[in-house]
């Protein structure tokens, strides 16, 4: 099981959209059915600021896009090391 805290740095989307599910808080991850209320929870480098000035509705849909656009690299990366 990879660490809560390393969430950010080393899985995709679909990982995290099989382990994590959203709640009205923030997202239950389903390995230790703890409730994370914000993504710095795993590990995602969002400022204090960051959180105080948006709900963290917003810190969830940026580190979506910041899972989603490691996934396009991962597989960007395989179709080339094929060839
Ligand atoms: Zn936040």
């Amino acid at each position: 099981m990879i660490d809560v805290k390393k969430v950010a740095s080393t899985m995709t989307l679909p990982e995290y959209k099989k382990r994590f599910i959203k709640d009205f808080q923030g997202v239950e991850d389903t390995k230790t059915g703890k409730t994370h209320y914000c993504p710095r929870d795993l590990g995602f480098n969002f400022t204090i600021d960051d959180c105080t000035k948006r709900s963290c509705s917003k810190c969830w849909a940026k580190a979506e896009r910041i899972l989603k656009l490691r996934e396009n690299l991962i597989i960007g990366g395989r179709t080339s090391d094929g060839k």
